[in-house]
């Protein structure tokens, strides 16, 4: 059930709303827009009626709702969710796209130095990199762990960049709220249901990927796990699903794009790197994620591809991604986006 207050409701109506919500053994999540506040109902909903709410004050509209998921649906809030970061100038659902790009793994200080310099300078305003990697092989680098993660917190320190990255479970979920700016939930956790209630309950956003074959409503069901918990601060990440084709990795669904932004009010960005698995295909998917209106992209760059520790075959190299950079700056002009502009930092030393 949702109750969409009314354009002038007080705090104090919807605060008697939620109190009334609570009383009932349900859960209350005030979603403030642009217009008026929503206020979506979980859990146990089968008892509860209409007529409880329709006379409080300030409450406009009380309305059933039937798809599975609610609070990540436009129902509940028709404008775009906008995560900010205000301290480091940063967004991500707004009108400047979200340009997070480092590489697949945080292999030591000097590479992710080396890396984050470069892609800072290009006007990358997101820093990604892994402390704690799924391996498909238990003998392959599994990331650094809480080293990899004060290294990234001492880029954010001299680059002033936001630091994304993943976290596996529940103990690397919370040395990475501890540390960086966005939690990742990976593909292969979309449906770890455990996971995703803990990263609901964390106080940071969450960038979930899509799984590998998850369906749009699978997609958005893993996302109204952790809103269900009270965090709603999600970024949603497109990176490719399994299917015959074997050119690539995995097939780049952008598709997904336009999809999600119908039905939903949280921001959707593209990750080409595991998206197609391949180094000449980032540039051109990049391209066109920004054509196809994603809020932003995910790119893997590495300082020396060939001898990565992870997912190398897949990493642009720096000069890449300057072009890239360029070329999706263009686009991005069409589509009435823009991107940071090239920013002078320091060599690293
Ligand atoms: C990653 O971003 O490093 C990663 C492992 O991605 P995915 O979960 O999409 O495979
Ligand atoms: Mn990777």
């Amino acid at each position: 059930m949702l109750i969409v207050m009314q354009a002038h409701a007080t705090e104090e109506q919807v605060r008697a709303v939620c109190d009334k919500v609570s009383s009932l053994g349900l859960k209350a999540h005030p979603i403030p827009g642009a217009q008026r506040t929503a206020i979506g109902i979980t859990g146990n909903q089968g008892a509860v009626e209409i007529g409880v709410f329709d006379d409080m004050a300030g409450v406009g509209e009380v309305i059933r709702v039937s798809k599975p998921y609610k609070l990540v649906s436009r129902d509940i809030k028709e404008d775009n969710t906008i995560i900010r970061f205000p301290a480091l100038d940063a967004s991500i659902g707004g009108q400047e796209l979200a340009i997070m790009a480092g590489p697949c793994a945080i292999e030591s200080r000097e590479q992710a130095f080396t890396v984050a310099e470069r892609v800072r300078r290009a006007g990358a305003k997101f820093f990604r990199g892994g402390a704690y990697k799924p391996r498909t092989s238990p003998y392959s680098f599994q990331g650094l762990g809480e080293e990899g993660l004060r290294i990234m917190a001492e880029v954010r320190d001299k680059f002033g960049m936001v630091i994304v990255t993943e976290a596996i479970d529940h103990e690397s979920l919370d040395l990475v709220e501890q540390y960086a700016d966005v939690i990742q939930i990976g593909a292969r956790n979309m449906q770890n249901f455990s996971l995703l209630k803990k990263a609901g309950r964390a106080q940071k956003p969450v960038l979930l990927k899509r799984g590998m074959s998850a369906t749009l409503e699978e997609f958005l069901m893993a996302a109204e796990y952790v809103m269900a918990e009270g965090n709603y601060n999600i970024i949603l990440c497109e990176r490719g699903v399994r299917t015959f084709a074997d050119h690539t990795r995995n097939t780049l669904d952008l598709s997904l794009v336009p999809a999600v932004q119908r039905l939903s009010h949280l921001p959707i960005v593209v990750d080409p790197s595991h998206g197609t698995g391949k180094r000449n295909k980032v540039l051109p998917l990049s391209r066109a994620s920004i054509a196809v209106g994603a809020d932003g992209l995910m790119v893997e760059v590495h300082n020396d591809p060939d001898r990565a520790l992870s997912d190398g075959p897949q990493s642009i190299f720096p000069d890449q991604f300057d072009q890239l950079m360029n070329e999706v700056r263009q686009i991005a002009g069409v589509v009435h986006r823009s991107v940071a502009a090239q920013q002078a930092v320091a060599a690293v030393r």
